[in-house]
């Protein structure tokens, strides 16, 4: 008997549509800053709702120029969350600003509002939420602490591509940038890939000539008005994200089928309960969506039983051809910002907590039923079952 083939982490959808488009531009001989690219920055606009939307090579790319578009720079202090991508953080060093972290809610993983009130100084410059795991951060607390402060405001919604905050409307779509991500394993991919949704067509038109070495939109190729980067998406790659946005619906709700799945197959197991619902050392699942919040869906991680050993989980998932992954290690304790700015275990316990049980597990658009009972089979397996 041959073993089944194994389930990986992520696989992207792509499909005829991305071949046709991609193939008209390269039979169109426009590869770079062409029509392409404008018509996804216009289609990803109007998905999002915002009144501008500016494509970028990453996410990263975006973070940066976000930072730079909220103004921040030389020893300011902004407050972010330590559960995120490296990127988060990362762009604000870019600038010589300095990310000061402070601890998330148990239940959506997301920055807590109490904790940044406590952390605001008279040095703090500014807010940077993250929709961590697709589920939207509370923005419209952000905006109220903003506003009270003077403080600048910057998302990233690098994870959350149709997600709904607690006012119902789209993330993306509020009077401060935010900015998406379209690497091979988000909602929507391009490859590589990023935008930021504007409140401006000024900020738009700045944000353009940023990502193209400071040109200015109707200038010669040689003049540059202002510091600029190569921070250009191209044709192609615009081309594979106009076809996933057409279908992005689709997408997404094949995402939360997979999710809804996951949850029914792991609520029966022992422990296995939503987070805020169950023992918190026990199973703990992403959590429902609360109120007008909707989470779009990412990867789907679960929080191990305080009590497992997640490598050697990880290990036996793999024994069984289940490919899963811990995720992630909290910012403030790699080693890059240990040694700049002293960080150290003990921090921000919730966020420590969620980082060393996270467990993320096979999850992409076209998974089958058959699969995810395969992967659950395994978890419960692989757990023994004697957790609680
Ligand atoms: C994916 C991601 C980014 C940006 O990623 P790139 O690989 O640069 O496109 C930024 N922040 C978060 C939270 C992410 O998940």
């Amino acid at each position: 008997m041959t073993a089944p083939d194994p389930i990986p982490l992520a696989r992207p959808e792509i499909g005829a549509r991305e071949e046709q488009l991609a193939l008209e531009v390269l039979r169109s001989g426009r590869l770079a800053l062409g029509p392409m690219t404008q018509r996804f920055e216009r289609a990803f606009a109007e998905r999002v709702g915002a009144p501008d939307a500016v494509a970028v090579s990453s996410g990263t790319a975006a973070l940066h120029l976000g930072v730079r578009a909220v103004g921040w720079g030389s020893g300011d202090r902004v407050i972010t969350s330590p559960f995120s991508f490296v990127a988060s953080a990362n762009c604000l060093l870019y600038e010589g600003a300095e990310p000061v972290f402070c601890d998330v809610d148990p239940v959506t993983l997301n920055l807590d509002p109490a904790a940044v009130w406590d952390a605001i100084d008279d040095e703090t410059a500014g807010l940077l939420p993250i929709d961590i795991l697709g589920y939207p951060a509370d923005l419209p607390a952000f905006e109220r602490i903003a506003a009270e402060g003077d403080l600048g405001l910057l998302e990233d919604a690098c994870e959350a591509l149709g997600a709904r905050d607690s006012e119902g409307r789209a993330v993306g779509s509020r009077e401060h940038p935010a900015t998406f991500a379209f690497y091979a394993n988000k909602q929507l991919t391009t490859g590589e890939g990023g935008m930021l949704s504007v409140p401006t067509p000024e900020l738009a038109s700045r944000l353009r000539s940023e990502r193209n070495q400071g040109r200015a939109p109707n200038m010669g190729w040689v003049d540059h008005e202002r510091l600029g980067f190569n921070y250009r998406l191209s044709e192609l790659q615009a081309a594979l994200g106009v076809a996933q946005l057409e279908r992005l619906e689709e997408l997404l709700a094949a995402r939360e089928r997979a999710a809804e799945l996951y949850r029914e197959r792991l609520t029966a197991l022992d422990g296995g309960a939503p987070a805020g619902e169950g023992p918190p050392e026990g199973l703990v699942l992403p959590c429902a969506d609360r109120g007008r919040e909707r989470r779009s869906w990412f990867i789907y991680a679960v929080r191990l039983p305080a009590s497992a050993d997640r490598d050697a989980v990880i290990a036996d998932l793999a024994q069984r051809g289940v490919e899963a992954k811990a995720y992630m290690p909290c910012i403030h304790l790699l080693a890059h910002f240990r040694e700049r700015f002293g960080h150290h275990e003990g921090e921000f316990p919730v966020a420590e907590d969620a980082s060393e049980r996270l467990l993320a597990l096979p999850f992409f658009p076209a998974i089958v039923e058959a699969q995810v009972d395969r992967v659950c089979e395994a978890l419960g397996e692989a757990l023994g079952g004697d957790w609680l």
